[in-house]
């Protein structure tokens, strides 16, 4: 079958109406050819014998009668060796290239491939002659920054082969052919390390998936002991304009212990993907040494880009992830802001004329909402071994108003809420997540491995959130009754409350020692608040309580930013130790 060919007869915006002869699919990819050059494009909609395509660029100067080319294909991602370090658009263009190729001010029609072809890897053949091979399986490998990279048979492959030729040991480009399958039907086919896959279709290609089970460690301490996220699990990060959701995720970005990291920067602004830009490639990781990027790949929009491609780099992250997961890997995505990408959908979908639902927000928002998140997870491989997908997405409700359908529609589908309120920013209680808002479903999930980091950790952790709702009633009642009003009892319950808050929940990010913890330091510090906690504390009156938490708090302070088991933090601890035994 010839693929079919069209011509433009209406245009709304970045929506194109084209007519075409023989046949279109729903979102297969297009190309206008105009005095502009080609310009991509992906079927939305097809009726009859129009279809209504979003364009991924400006389409002024697109005219009514310009040639369409239709390709058959979907939105694809390329995948292979060199995607590590990597930041491209939501189409995955490799931005710094397309910046050095046509300036500052990006052309339209300019699309270049994503992986760079010229860049020589170690290649190592795995499969050998004779062997027969199917989708997925590994037909050598290359080391790729810190990792060995898994060049597979491709994903979408169909049947079995037979291996016939492979290369010696060498330095091979992506493009260059490294082995030759005859397939079942007998046709002879080369294979380079490069594959495609559909960005809007899940990688399946695992034996099965997995309850997660293992903390996924952010280094921030609210989230890992109070409301910890599963390698493989989902959270959202719901928070209004300024509350601070931009710089928990550069503080995650940073630490978490994973193996890769994808920022999917739909950005709020243009500067702050600007700041990401200019940060991110100077960062150390705390793990290796090696700077951060190594390990990172970055998808970046700015609101000023057309939606299409917001829409696209949602995928384009989640493809990277499933991919680098296949190799056994943990991977976390960071989508800043989801609901950029929400909005996206709506102005989509008010093109096409569909009925809107919600605020506008298309009917089957919720659904794309949880088929997103559902493509995290974590999973047992072929080859035995597991790799795991988590995804981190922030929400930025209009107003901070949680009631919206972004914020609704996510929260029902992730395992843990870290909703961030003004009321917290405002008070400069950073990270601002709101401990009497947020919850995570997956202490209960992980029991067993928490219990195992230090034993009855649950129980002790749920102890904690019931002061801090207890302290919490206490300080509403003294808002209205006064302290006179309060027994010493209750005022010290609060005190307690507060004191937890002040030294475990807030986090100084601008501080080297205190904007992460591992959690062997966590579990130390926290069973040291436990203990204050739970022991009686020997106040004559409300000033002398109030003396002694303000004392504690100081000191817990310093310790906290005091290098872990080093002589500071010796010192400081003794200090609290003599508090606690005496
Ligand atoms: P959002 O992305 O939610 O709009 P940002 O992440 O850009 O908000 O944060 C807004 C401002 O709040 C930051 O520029 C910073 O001054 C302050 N802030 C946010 N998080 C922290 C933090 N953890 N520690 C100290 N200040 C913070
Ligand atoms: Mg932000």
């Amino acid at each position: 079958m010839s693929h079919a060919m069209g011509k433009i007869v209406a245009g709304y915006g970045n929506m194109l109406t084209a007519s075409f002869d023989t046949n279109v699919r729903q979102n297969e990819v297009a190309y206008v050819v105009s005095e502009q050059g080609r310009m991509k494009c992906e079927v939305i909609r097809v009726r009859d014998n129009l279809c209504y395509m979003q364009a991924f660029e400006d389409t002024r100067g697109v005219k009514v009668g310009d040639r369409v080319e239709f390709t058959k294909d979907l939105l694809i991602a390329e995948l292979g060796p060199g995607l590590l370090g990597q930041i491209y658009d939501g189409l995955q263009n490799p931005l710094p290239k397309l910046a050095a190729e046509c300036g500052l001010f990006l052309k339209r029609g300019v699309y270049l491939e994503s992986l760079d072809r010229t860049t020589k890897w170690d290649y190592t053949p795995v499969a050998k002659v004779g062997d027969v091979v199917e989708a997925g399986d590994v037909l050598g490998t290359v080391p790729e920054g810190i990792f060995t990279h898994k060049v597979f048979v491709p994903f979408n492959f169909i049947g079995k082969a037979e291996v016939k030729k492979v290369v010696a040991p060498g330095s091979y480009g992506v493009a260059e052919v490294v082995a030759q399958v005859q397939d079942e039907s007998g046709q002879l086919r080369d294979l380079n390390m490069i594959q495609e896959w559909p960005i809007k279709i899940a990688l399946r290609h695992y034996k099965q998936r997995l309850l997660p089970v293992e903390p996924l460690v952010t280094g921030c301490r609210i989230i890992d002991t109070f409301y910890p996220v599963a390698k493989g699990g989902t959270a959202c990060i719901p928070g209004p304009f300024g509350s601070g959701k931009t710089v928990l995720q550069q503080i995650i970005s940073r630490y978490a212990d994973v193996d890769v990291i994808i920022v999917a920067a739909c950005g709020e602004r243009a500067g702050e993907v600007v700041e990401t830009l200019r940060d991110f490639p100077h960062l150390i990781d705390p793990y290796t040494g090696k700077t951060l990027m190594e390990r990172t790949i970055i998808i970046c929009n700015t609101s000023s880009m057309p939606v299409a491609a917001r829409e696209a780099s949602i995928y384009t992250a989640i493809t990277l992830g499933e991919y680098y997961r296949q190799m056994g890997r943990g991977v976390l995505i960071l989508a800043d802001s989801t609901s950029r990408w929400a909005q996206a959908l709506r102005e989509m979908s008010g093109r096409l004329e569909e009925i809107p639902g919600e605020e506008a927000f298309p009917a089957y928002l919720q659904s794309r909402i949880a088929d997103f998140y559902e493509r995290a997870g974590l999973v047992d491989l072929q080859d035995g071994s597991q790799g795991s997908v988590s995804i981190i997405g922030t929400v930025s409700p209009a107003g901070g108003n949680f009631e919206e359908p972004v914020t609704q529609g996510t929260l029902a589908v992730v395992g843990a809420f870290l909703g961030l309120t003004w009321a917290r920013s405002n008070a400069r209680r950073f990270p601002a997540i709101d401990p009497l808002i947020s919850w995570s479903k997956y202490p209960e999930q992980m029991k067993d491995t928490l219990d195992n980091i230090d034993p009855s950790w649950v129980r002790k952790i749920k102890d904690a959130q019931r002061l801090i709702y207890d302290g919490n009633e206490v300080k509403k009642r003294m808002d209205v009754v006064g302290e006179e009003g309060t027994s010493l009892g209750d005022f010290i319950l609060q005190l307690k409350a507060e004191f937890l808050d002040a030294v475990f929940l807030q986090q100084n990010a601008f501080d080297p020692v205190d904007a992460a913890n591992n959690m062997e330091r966590q579990v130390y510090v926290f069973n040291k608040v436990d203990q204050l906690l739970k022991m009686e504390i020997p106040a004559k009156d409300k000033d002398d309580a109030r003396d002694i938490f303000f004392k504690l708090t100081a000191l817990f302070r310093n310790w906290n930013s005091s290098e872990w088991q080093k002589e500071d933090f010796q010192g400081y601890e003794k200090q609290i130790n003599e508090f606690l035994g005496g």
